[in-house]
């Protein structure tokens, strides 16, 4: 019993080594992925659920890397954030995405928001705002046309300085949402302080809300919370029918999923919203 438990043990050391190698290696090939494009964006459509019109996307980033092929962001965005990098692929993302969705409204479309995820490190970051103002110069989007995603976890550190850069933004015209509403442990006393205009349910509790009572009186309450701060809802993983007709019956004012449609790629989205509105 004694050797097998070496065995054991010796066979977890070798595996966890072989991780820890992999991981070392994608974080090292990360740090040339910007350089040599490997990274681009996929939008996911957000509609309005009384109209059915799309009224804005979310900005997804994806690696397409040269040996292991299509990297799930939550695989190196925590790499990312854990060296650094996440301040110059954050900043690429936001440009990217200012300047596909400019390419959108250049081309007849009606103005269209874009929401980005941000994560804590970029809000923290002393240069964050001088770079989104310059973004916005640049690629001359309305800056309401512009959705930045905070989850509830980076809006607890150093809350003080988070309100600052918070109402910078929002005085700039920029819009905010909380993600994964929830899923946090932020005291729902922080919404009061912070300027936010868009409330997302978190996939997880959308996920059963037509058939588990407790994820139906979470849901209805978030969306009770929200109009009643006056700010707007919208909930995320929206996958079957029986989804939407919960948060139509609800108040719910806009949605995002699979059943509503996929993340794609620019040119993808681009002929969608050309044949959407054409009819
Ligand atoms: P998130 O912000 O919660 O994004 C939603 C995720 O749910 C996306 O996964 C999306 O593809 C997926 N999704 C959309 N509709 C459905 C649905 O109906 N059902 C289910 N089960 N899933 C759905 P994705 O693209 O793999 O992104 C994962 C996470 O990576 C994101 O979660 C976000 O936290 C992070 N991420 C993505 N892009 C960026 C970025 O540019 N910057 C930062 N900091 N994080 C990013
Ligand atoms: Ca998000
Ligand atoms: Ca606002
Ligand atoms: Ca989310």
């Amino acid at each position: 019993a004694k050797s097998s438990g070496r065995n054991n043990y010796q066979f977890y050391e070798k595996e966890m080594n072989a991780m820890t190698g992999q991981r070392l290696a994608l974080e090292h090939d990360l740090w040339s992925a910007l350089e040599n494009n490997e990274f681009f964006l996929n939008y996911q459509p957000q509609i309005d659920l009384e109209s059915g019109r799309i009224i804005g996307v979310e900005a997804l980033i994806r690696w397409l890397h040269p040996k292991r092929g299509l990297i799930s962001p939550m695989d190196f965005i925590p790499l990312a954030e854990h060296n650094g990098l996440i301040i110059p692929i954050g900043n690429w993302v936001l440009q990217t995405a200012c300047r596909q969705i400019k390419e959108l409204h250049h081309s007849g479309l009606p103005p269209l928001r874009v929401a980005v995820n941000l994560s804590a490190r970029q809000l923290g970051e002393k240069n964050f705002i001088p770079m989104v103002r310059e973004t916005l110069h640049l690629t001359g989007i309305d800056p309401s046309c512009l959705e930045l995603e905070l989850t509830e976890s980076m809006v607890m550190q150093n809350v003080e300085d988070v309100i600052d850069v918070l109402n910078a933004l929002n005085d700039m015209q920029i819009q905010l949402s909380l993600d994964d509403f929830g899923t946090g442990f932020s005291s729902l006393a922080y919404l009061k302080r912070f300027p936010i205009d868009r409330l997302k349910i978190d996939q997880s509790f959308i996920f059963n809300c037509d058939s588990d009572p407790d994820d139906a009186i979470i849901s209805q309450t978030i969306i009770a919370l929200a109009h009643g701060l006056k700010i707007k809802v919208i909930a995320e993983g929206v996958e079957r029918s029986e989804h939407m007709d919960f948060l139509k019956k609800n108040g719910c004012d806009e949605g995002q999923g699979y059943f509503i449609g996929r993340p794609l790629a620019f040119e993808d989205l681009r002929s969608l919203l050309y044949q959407r509105h054409l009819h």
